[in-house]
Formats: C-alpha cells, structure tokens, sequence
C-alpha cells in the first residue's frame, strides 16, 4: 500500500428492479462494502456506488401484470432496495437507477463513439417471435434445449448446465415464457457492436496486469474462462432490441431500444456521474482513457461473461479508462443448497432484518469470504454459535469485564498501563512475533493486507487471535478478584486502562466488518472516528470514557425463528 492517497471508485453489480434483494445481493454488497470502509479508514478516497438495473423485457411485464407503469413500479423497487442495502449499513455514495437522465447521456454518448469508431454494424436477422403476445422474444423469454449439451429447460442466452452461450433461435424446441406458444421466426433489423474484432484487445488485457499493485485483472478461475471463451471465438454483439421494450430507444430509429446489458454497467458511470456532479467531483478524472484513478467492479460470478468480455470491450472501442480488476465472487447457498423458491432455501434481506441484527451477518459473511471464486454457504446454527463464542463471547467480553470498574472506581477516568502492561498492550496491536522491528509482519500490516486481497476470512482469524491475547491477559490479571481488594485499586486501574485500549486496537481491526458497532464503541470511548493508524497509539490517561451498556445481543435461534430455512438435513 503506498502512502498517498488513492482515489478509487467502487461498485457492485446492479440488482435487477422486478423484485427484492436477496441474501445473494447481501453478500456482494457486504464483501464490497468491507472493502471500501477498510480503503476509507486508510485515509483513501475511494467511492462507492451502484444503482438498480431497470430496463428489459421482465420489468415491462412486470408492471403490466401488476397494473402499473415500468416507471411505478421501479420506484417502488427502488425504494425498497435502497433501504435493505441501508439497514446491513452498505456505504453507498450514491445508490442510483439506470433509468436516469445520466444514463441516457452516456449510453448515447457511448454509442455515438461506437459508431464513430465503426464498431457499430447492422444487418437484418430472424428472431423468434411469440405469434400470441406480438412481441419478439429476448432471451430469458425463450426457453428451450440447449444446443451444445441437450439440458432441459435452458434460456435463450445461456445454459446454466455447460456454460455455453448462444442466440435463442439455436434452441432445441423453443418456447415462449411468455404465452407458452411455439414461437415462430420473423425477420427485423438489428445493431450489432463489433466484438468479434476486439478478440486480440481481449486477449492482451486478460493477460495484463493492475497497474496498482501488480496483481492480475480477474482472479485465476476467471482468468481462465475467458481464455476458454476467446478460444472459442467471439461474435459480435447484439445490442438492440424491438419494441415494446422498456429502456432507451436508439437515437435514428424507430421502435429499437438499447438492449438493457448494453445500458445497465453504462449505469456505473451514470451512478458516478450524478454523485459527481453533486459533490464536485471531476468525472472525466475517473473516466477519461487516461484515468489514473482506480476502478473496481465486484460482481457475481453469472455475470462474469459481461464484465470480463462485453463491458472492456465497450470500454475500450469508446475510448474510456477500463476497469484495474474485476472481483467476482461465487454464489450463496443456505444449508448447502442453492437458494431457491420451490426449496424453501431462499431469503430476502427483509426476511432476514425481520428476525436478526445485520452485523451478525455481516460478520458471519467475513468469516467465510476470501478472494476466490467459491460459493459461500449461510448456515444459522454456525452463525449462531460464531457470532455468540467469537463476538459475544471473546471480543465484546473484553469491554464486558474492564469499562465497568474504570466507571465504578475511577469516574469513568482511564489511567495509564502498568510498565509490564506494554508489553501485552503491543502483542494485542501487533502481534504474538512481534519483537519491535518495522516488520510486514506485524499485525496491523498483516491484517490490511488480507482486507486489501479480500481475504476476509484469514482476516478474522488473524484479529481473534489477537483477541485471545488480550482475554488471556485478562484472565491472568483478574481485574473481577483485584475489585474485591482495597489495596490493589492502582493496579485495577492499570489492568483496566490497558484493556480498554487492547478493545480499543481491535474495534479499529474489526471496524470495517462491524461499523455500526464501532461507531457505538467510538462513542463509548468518547473519541473522533477510529482510523487505522489510530492502532498504533493510545488513549491519553485521564480521558474519561461513557458508562459501558450492552454493544451487542447474542443470536437466540430459540426466540427469532430463522426466516424461510428448511429442516437441516
Ligand atoms: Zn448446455
């Protein structure tokens, strides 16, 4: 990490606006949110937006069957998605909609520089058409065979079996979602963007490395998908669709819309923009093709195919900056299973809110996040018991058992540690190792490193053994047995004093995991916003602290019944 400070723009994928977030959302909107608290507390600017993904064929029907406009029912959609991101306290500068003047600017913009660099081609093709509803059928409205390995019921666009991607009309017996008629073929004009030319750009970017820190634009696995997709040849891309659509019309037709894949990562930069604008910041500085910002999209890994081939292509063939690295995450599963409806194993962020605090999930996530590509699994009794042993029960335990006596005995004043306190004081900064030299490996560099790399996980583990040396300190000092005797009130301060300080050190270790709780330990300790920096020093003797009251409640799974969770198996 260098001592400057970088300027960073984050984002997470655009949940799609025809229905509510699910715990699949949480998970990436936490993995990036910890990531971009942990570069804030760093003292980096680094900005953080998404928006919801409004346009397509799915919201249109939507709407229509709910009885209302695809503007109606967006809001609503909106509404309800920014306030679940809120409540799991996901930092957004702005939480945008693709459905947004911004939007519209740049996608035109974004097209005309397209056209200008000749990537834009038309030609007429046969598509399916629902002969029932009289409207073309995209892709996810086509279902049929998969044409390369025969799976059943397979979308028009891709096979969740093989991977294969494809154009509707390849399926084997196609029919519409829509009406359930066969669809028949009809001819209409479509633009395609060029990206069978941009083959030899693809390549050498996938191969290059992030300017930043050396480290490689997708991570292993993605890296070799795309090697598989650029080894089986590009196509060009179609990027329009017929009416009735809802979205942008492109500009010289009528009745042709952008298709949404086209305008949706558009939104990224339509997010920016209009949190730019607002805070004067300089959009071209994080845009223009010789950006020297960073930016990272974190994203899932279903979409992987439109942020590693299609959006730098675009990028590219337009003439703006391309991303540093694309984080891609695997899915969640609850109780090993894939989340799903008719299985019971699938909950929304509300249903969640509805029964238990968001920053046990938040953690629980931390716990099992790394910077692979594996599918993450939600298990409440291991959340449970991870959340009341690790954080009730080692963390939070440590304030449990000194802020007490400072307010009992001392007015709420801090003194200074003991001289053999130190010692035990620089173990819980720095680590069990650490013998006094500036060495990567103390903790504090250990620790942000493992946030940097996304490594969560390893994080956590890292913190709570730190952890355990400040309760072993505890529980060799025994400030509960020192209350009991008058004579030894100097060196119940000293004890106390110094493990405040230790619960001090690892809030800020665990503060871009647990902000709320932070933030009420911050206001505890009577103190500014913690930094990461602050690790390294104390609290003055004499500064007085808040009367110490409960910082978290322990997971009943007895008392708040876990939302929509099959029976184990
Ligand atoms: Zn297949």
């Amino acid at each position: 990490m260098t001592k400057a400070q970088r300027k960073i723009l984050v984002t997470t994928a655009l949940p799609y606006a025809n229905g509510s977030l699910h715990l699949g959302h949480v998970i990436e909107a936490v993995q990036a949110d910890i990531w971009v608290r942990f570069q804030r507390l760093c003292g980096h600017a680094c900005h953080f937006v998404s928006a919801d993904d409004t346009h397509g064929t799915p919201v249109m029907l939507r709407a229509e069957q709910e009885g209302k406009t695809p503007e109606q029912l967006i809001a609503e959609v909106h509404r309800d998605h920014a306030a679940d991101l809120k409540a799991f306290h996901i930092d957004f500068d702005n939480f945008h909609t693709t459905h947004a003047p911004e939007n519209r600017d740049l996608t035109y913009d974004t097209y005309r520089r397209l056209q200008a660099a000749g990537k834009i081609k038309s030609k007429v093709i046969e598509q399916l058409y629902d002969p029932v509803r009289n409207m073309f059928l995209p892709d996810r409205f086509v279902k049929g065979q998969c044409p390369k390995c025969a799976a059943k019921d397979q979308y028009g666009d891709n096979c969740e079996v093989c991977g294969a991607t494809y154009v509707p009309s390849e399926l084997i017996a196609p029919y519409s979602v829509v009406s359930g008629a066969a669809p028949v073929m009809k001819p209409s004009e479509h633009y395609f963007f060029g990206l069978s030319e941009c083959a030899p750009f693809l390549s050498d970017w996938v191969h290059g490395c992030n300017a930043v820190d050396g480290g490689p634009r997708l991570q292993a696995a993605a890296a070799n998908k795309m090697k598989e997709w650029l080894g089986g040849g590009l196509k060009d891309w179609d990027i329009s669709r017929d009416a009735p659509y809802f979205g942008f019309e492109i500009p010289g037709t009528v009745g042709k819309y952008f298709y949404v894949w086209l305008d949706a990562p558009i939104g990224y930069m339509a997010s920016f923009k209009h949190f730019a604008d607002a805070a004067g910041i300089d959009f071209d500085e994080y845009w223009a093709a010789d950006s020297t910002t960073e930016l990272y999209h974190f994203i899932g890994k279903d979409i992987l195919y439109f942020h590693a081939l299609f959006w730098p292509a675009t990028l590219h063939a337009a003439g703006f900056r391309l991303p540093n690295a694309v984080f891609t995450h695997g899915f969640l599963t609850v109780n090993g299973q894939k989340m799903s409806k008719s299985r019971g194993t699938f909950i929304t962020a509300r249903q969640y809110l509805d029964h238990f605090d968001p920053e046990h999930l938040r953690y629980y996530f931390a716990t099992k996040l790394n910077g692979n590509i594996e599918d993450i699994d939600l298990n409440y009794g291991d959340l449970a018991s991870r959340v009341n042993s690790d954080l009730i029960g080692k963390y939070i335990n440590i304030a449990s058992r000194s802020f007490g006596f400072i307010g009992k005995y001392f007015d709420g004043q801090l003194g200074a540690p003991g001289a053999g306190d130190r010692q035990w004081l620089d173990k819980v900064r720095f680590g069990d190792s650490w013998d006094g030299a500036d060495a990567p490996a103390r903790a504090d560099r250990v620790i942000a490193d493992l946030y940097a790399r996304r490594e969560y996980s390893k994080a956590m583990r890292e913190i709570f053994q730190l952890v355990d040396i400040a309760n072993f300190f505890i529980n060799q000092e025994k400030p509960w047995e020192l209350a009991k005797l008058p004579q030894s009130r100097a060196r119940l301060h000293e004890v106390c004093s110094t493990a405040v300080n230790m619960f001090r050190v690892l809030t800020i270790y665990l503060k871009p995991v647990l902000p709320a709780l932070a933030r009420n330990v911050e206001a505890l300790l009577q103190i500014e916003a913690l930094l990461w920096r602050d690790a390294q020093t104390d609290m003055a003797a004499g500064h007085g602290i808040g009367e110490f009251r409960r910082l978290m409640e322990r997971v009943d799974l007895k008392e708040a019944q876990p939302p929509a969770v099959p029976a184990a198996a």
